[in-house]
């Protein structure tokens, strides 16, 4: 099993909110194995098998090798629409709501 992304150690995840998604592909460029661009022009996560989730703001664990590249992909989205959060208590980490 693939070692997950934690802060404190406890497992991330992170979705997009596809209603402010401008389907630049930014992310896909940090992240491919995290981020794909579906047919509809939007950037959707992908699960453990590489599948995309396409139904609007799925969740995926973030990889721990991944996780510079998620937040990264968070901190230059054009949309600010990438968060990551604790998989625990669903809190911000790193994103749009973070303060
Ligand atoms: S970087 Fe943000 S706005 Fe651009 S495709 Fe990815 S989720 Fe959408």
């Amino acid at each position: 099993m693939q070692q997950e992304a934690g802060v404190g150690g406890e497992a991330l995840e992170v979705w997009i909110d596809q209603d402010l998604c401008t389907g630049d592909g930014i992310c896909v460029q940090y992240a491919p194995e995290v981020f794909e661009l579906d047919i509809d022009g939007l950037a959707y996560v992908k699960g453990a098998d590489d599948e995309l989730l396409q139904s609007a703001g799925a969740s995926t664990p973030v990889p721990l090798p991944l996780l510079t590249d998620v937040v990264d992909s968070a901190r230059e989205c054009p949309g600010e629409c990438i968060h990551v959060r604790r998989a625990s208590d669903g809190v911000e980490v790193y994103g749009p709501d973070v303060t």
